[in-house]
């Protein structure tokens, strides 16, 4: 049977692209949602695929470029739709926000007569998510920030957490919605998400573009969508319930001495901020045991500022 998307037919076993009008810049182009609709030959979950919700978080589009050309339609189970690029005005101006900056992430589920996120938002809900079962939202660290390849979900719902350790990135993490995220509209609409961050804000880093194509693939393979397994994890999942960011005690250049993926102890030195010549160095250190899970990647930091992000990990 044909898969029907923004009315128009997706024969069984075949790929279409589809253009979705998202409205037009000051000069008159025309912006659209570039969306490719791979329909399988058997019955099988419909799965979106979405990137770059936040304009400069371009790793997803990466990523969706990459699962799209391991998937075969001729041999999928279900329905795969995937939107590289959501925000696609952030997109083109190198930006987290629409325009007139607002957050796209916190306009859902959106209004067709609201600003231009809102709009853009509704037009995402109604024709991708309700369309969908189950989602997969690929991010990046925002702002100067790079994040180890994770996946955040409600873990306490058994086939998020089966999907979730399926997909099977460094950390796993537990965390209530926000008011206005894609992922609060779709819990509310019934559908599944898992939340993908990794890497920094307009880059295609290497780490969280393989966790992130292989992690989707195998999630397809968890629901039935594909055959293939593909390459196991490297290690299981660290999981966490509790994190939070270490924050600079003074203005500074900060020096960085973990990794991404590091386990830490308690008091564990995390860097030092000092003066340009490198006089009144001060230790930076970790109250809590955990894993390294994001930094600052801009070594100029501010009274105040997050320089680590620690998750504290489940026995
Ligand atoms: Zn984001």
């Amino acid at each position: 049977m044909d898969f029907v998307f923004a009315g128009l037919p997706v024969r069984s076993g075949t790929r279409r692209q589809v253009s979705l009008p998202a409205g037009r810049l000051p000069s008159g182009t025309e912006l659209t949602l570039p969306i490719e609709v791979l329909h399988g030959t058997r019955q099988g979950p419909t799965l979106w695929l979405s990137g770059a919700i936040h304009g400069d978080e371009i790793v997803g589009v990466e990523i969706i470029r990459r699962v799209l050309g391991h998937v075969d339609e001729r041999r999928l189970a279900g329905t795969l739709i995937a939107v590289p690029v959501v925000n696609v005005f952030g997109f083109v101006a190198e930006s987290r926000y629409l325009p007139d900056r607002r957050d796209l992430n916190r306009s859902f589920p959106g209004s067709a007569r609201g600003p231009l996120a809102s709009r853009l938002a509704r037009l995402f809900v109604d024709q991708v998510l309700r369309v969908s079962d189950v989602g997969i939202d690929f991010h990046a660290g925002s702002d100067d920030r790079t994040n180890l390849p994770q996946i955040r979900g409600n873990l306490d719902d058994p086939e998020t957490r089966r999907l979730a350790y399926a997909f099977a990135p460094p950390l796993v993490v537990h965390s209530s919605t926000i008011k206005g995220t894609l992922r609060e509209t779709a819990l509310k609409e019934g559908k599944r998400v898992l939340l993908f961050e990794g890497g920094e804000p307009r880059r295609f880093s290497p780490d969280a573009v393989e966790a992130g194509v292989a992690g989707a693939l195998r999630a397809m393979h968890a629901l039935g969508m594909t055959d293939e397994l593909g390459a196991p994890p490297a290690s299981n999942p660290a999981e966490s319930r509790t994190t939070s960011w270490v924050r600079a005690p003074k203005g500074g250049i900060f020096r960085l001495t973990v990794t991404l993926g590091e386990r830490i102890d308690q008091g564990a030195l995390l860097g030092i901020i000092s003066g340009p010549a490198g006089r009144g160095g001060r230790e930076v250190r970790s109250k809590v045991a955990g894993m390294v899970m994001g930094y600052a990647v801009n070594p100029l930091v501010h009274q105040g500022d997050g320089l680590v992000h620690i998750a504290e990990l489940e026995p």
